[in-house]
């Protein structure tokens, strides 16, 4: 694979996306720009190729619909020149469980892991072949937090976080980084989407910040960058309490407290 692999990244017309396209061009790597608005790509790689002189391509695709799908499915899986996977595009919709239609959490399912999952199955075998590259799924600190009140929201992003860990497991051995990445509020659009006023929210994080600081644990390799959480050991802490569980799981028996009638 190239040293500089072209970066394949969705829901690149603005917000994290934009910012993950103009960090990567800015390092040199081509860049394939995917999200159903064709202006406002055209416009980004416009100013990119201007200012960093790196090849951009557009795909106008809306991730829910299976055709438009199935067009970046086939470009991963046959575009030998793309290496990483920015898997970005998501959404989130307002209102608790019970006001949100069954068609609307449907379709952010199908948006936040239905074309999340499609898109890694399609890229992941040939840079397991290659023995190189890289799966980057942003999630969202909501996947651990069933507490914040977006619950279909939330378990789409734990989907999320659950592949990416998974996939670090299988494909790290291959030579393939599987990176999650769970911001928290950050600065963009969708909070529009859900109803909210950013600007006056606290604690929203600018989006090159949070793009950046993704990058840098994305350069250590990191399978999990959560890039507001100041203690890391909180995360570490997290993760060992869920594999000191793990052996105990496989018993026989019932455990003891569900062997008595009361
Ligand atoms: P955003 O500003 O709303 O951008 C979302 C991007 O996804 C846009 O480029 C949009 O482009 C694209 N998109 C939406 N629906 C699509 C569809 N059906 N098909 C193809 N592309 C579609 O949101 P963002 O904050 O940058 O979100 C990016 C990712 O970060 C999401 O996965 C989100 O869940 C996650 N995240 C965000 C925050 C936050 O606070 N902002 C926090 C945690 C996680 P088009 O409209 O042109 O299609």
């Amino acid at each position: 694979m190239a040293a500089h692999p072209s970066v394949l990244v969705t829901g690149a017309s603005t917000g994290i996306g934009a910012a993950y396209a103009e960090r990567f061009a800015r390092r040199g790597h081509d860049l394939v720009l995917v999200a159903r608005n064709t202006a406002r790509m055209e416009a980004l790689a416009a100013r990119l190729r201007e200012e960093t002189g790196v090849a951009i391509d557009i795909v106008t695709a809306d991730l829910t619909q299976p055709a438009d799908l199935a067009a970046v499915e086939a470009r991963l899986r046959d575009d030998a020149r793309i290496g990483i996977l920015i898997n970005n595009a998501g959404t989130a919709i307002g209102g608790s469980f019970i006001v949100q239609s069954t068609e609307d959490v449907a379709q952010l399912l199908a948006l936040n892991t239905t074309a999340v999952l499609r898109l890694a199955s399609a890229i992941a075998p040939r840079l397991a072949q290659a023995g190189a590259g890289a799966i980057v799924n942003i999630g969202s600190v909501v996947g651990i937090a069933p507490e914040f009140g977006m619950t279909v929201y939330g378990a789409t992003k734990a989907f999320a976080l659950f592949l990416s860990q998974g996939l670090s497991l299988e494909l790290g051995p291959k030579g393939v980084y599987v990176q999650a990445v769970l911001p928290a509020a950050t600065r963009t659009e969708i909070w529009g989407h859900v109803g909210a006023d950013v600007d006056t929210m606290a604690g929203v994080m600018d989006v090159e910040e949070l793009v950046d600081a993704a990058l840098v644990g994305f350069d250590r390799r990191e399978a999990v960058t959560i890039p507001p959480l100041p203690d890391v050991e909180q995360w570490n802490a997290y993760q060992a309490a869920r594999q000191a569980m793990l052996p105990n799981t496989r018993q026989e028996h019932a455990a003891a407290r569900y062997r008595t009638a009361d």
